[in-house]
């Protein structure tokens, strides 16, 4: 007998139909005598309906609030799928995150796992049931609510795999696997058989949100290899899993663009030691993420100074502003300019460690299709540049068109 654990996103159970549809699945896994745990999201929708509703009364709601308020999402979803299992005659119940002994530290949004206690688990599966596992929340050692980061619920099942050292971990989605970029954008993008952490990884930080970053962390740090597949058909998925030798072959593995980053660049900065270091340190206090950072070199005519600017994803972006404003005058800084149109575009693949000329053929492409670039960072297997929000679509297309066909 195996152990199968199964994930099926919002879109997945975004309707009662849709509940009816993965019940009906989990019930053929089940009837091939395997355990079965489910993960599951909240409805399509939902989440960012409860995230609204908190700001139409305060723009930076308490985060403590918002993840008591978050969590209910997938707790609806959890009971209505044992609802769907039971009017099939399979015994189903459901879990909180908390039930299911997920424990994670107490950074409200964006709590990381600490441990996972799957004892209640072990033992309704030994009573023959089905286990439902509300995605993407936990709870802290004191008993408080949390969340996992938009996306969660892909964490809550890689790290339930793991923790109970699972056989299967399937990945249910609305499209049939990871793509060479996502196909609601590019018509053209194919569907792999395989990718490796490393690109899965690279791709998901950096806008790809099949999968969430964190979870493709947990999953390369514990080597769960997990398939990314259709809940609406059969068709084989996408596996991801440790690098092989093959897979160094191709240069471009993925294109993924990123809709959701924001620009602060701070001007007139005092150019001298420790400076920085006081900003960024205020901005990851309060656990915003920074992504890229770039600094000019010195103006001014008196103490020197110069611009930095970098990326936060919008969700931060107030917050960012509220820390950077209470330093301003500490610090010395002249102004504080934000945009949000920016788009951020990459290119990931492993294959880049051993090919030369990849940034020039990208930024060729870019100037052929009169897109700026505005900052560009790269790894060993990624090349990013932030461009105008407006020609984010666009630029993908070509940059896809150039590398992948
Ligand atoms: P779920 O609700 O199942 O977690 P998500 O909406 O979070 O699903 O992720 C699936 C979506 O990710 C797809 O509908 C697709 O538009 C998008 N996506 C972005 N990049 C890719 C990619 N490279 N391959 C596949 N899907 C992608
Ligand atoms: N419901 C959460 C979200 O929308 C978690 C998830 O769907 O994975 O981000
Ligand atoms: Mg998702």
């Amino acid at each position: 007998m195996s152990l199968i654990v199964q994930k099926y996103g919002g879109t997945s159970v975004g309707n009662p139909e849709r509940i009816k549809n993965v019940a009906r699945r989990i019930a053929e896994a089940r009837k091939r005598g395997d355990n079965i745990v489910v993960i599951v999201s909240a409805m399509s929708g939902v989440t960012d309906n409860l995230i609204k509703l908190a700001k139409e009364i305060m723009p930076l709601p308490n985060e403590r609030e918002m993840d008591v308020l978050l969590a209910t999402g997938e707790q609806q979803t959890i009971a209505l799928a044992a609802i769907a299992l039971h009017a099939l005659n399979v015994p189903a119940i459901s879990l909180t995150g908390a039930q299911a002994g997920i424990v994670t530290d107490g950074v409200h949004t964006k709590a990381k796992i600490h441990n996972i206690t799957p004892k209640k688990v072990h033992e309704l599966l030994n009573q023959g049931n089905v286990v439902i596992v509300a995605g993407f929340q936990g709870e802290t050692s004191e008993g408080q609510i949390t969340t996992l980061g938009r996306g969660g619920s892909d964490l809550t099942a890689i790290a339930l795999a793991a923790a109970l050292k699972a056989d299967l971990c399937q990945i249910y989605t609305d499209v049939d696997g990871v793509y060479t970029a996502d196909p609601r954008i590019v018509s053209g993008a194919r569907k792999l058989a395989e990718i490796s952490y490393d690109e899965m990884l690279e791709l998901a930080s950096l806008g790809a949100k099949v999968m969430q970053s964190r979870s493709v962390e947990f999953a390369k740090k514990f080597g769960v290899v997990f398939e990314v597949r259709s809940s609406l058909n059969d068709n084989p998925g996408t596996i991801v899993k440790e690098e092989t030798k093959s897979m160094e072959g191709v240069v471009v593995r993925g294109v993924a663009l990123d809709k959701n980053q924001a620009k602060v660049t701070l001007v007139g900065v005092p150019d001298k030691p420790g400076v920085a270091a006081k900003i960024f340190k205020a901005l990851g206090d309060a656990a915003v993420n920074i992504d890229m950072i770039v600094q000019n070199i010195s103006h001014g005519s008196g103490a020197p100074q110069t611009d930095l600017s970098f990326t936060v994803e919008k969700a931060d972006l107030l917050k960012a502003q509220k820390v950077i404003n209470a330093l301003k005058n500490k610090v010395g800084l002249r102004d504080v300019i934000t945009s949000e149109k920016i788009g951020k575009l990459s290119i990931v693949g492993v294959g880049m460690k051993s090919h030369t000329g990849v940034a020039g053929k990208m930024f060729e492409t870019l100037a052929d299709a009169g897109v700026n670039i505005d900052m560009i960072s790269t790894s060993e297997i990624k090349i990013s540049v932030v461009i105008d929000l407006a020609k984010g679509e666009a630029a993908m297309k070509a940059v896809h068109a150039a590398f992948i066909g």
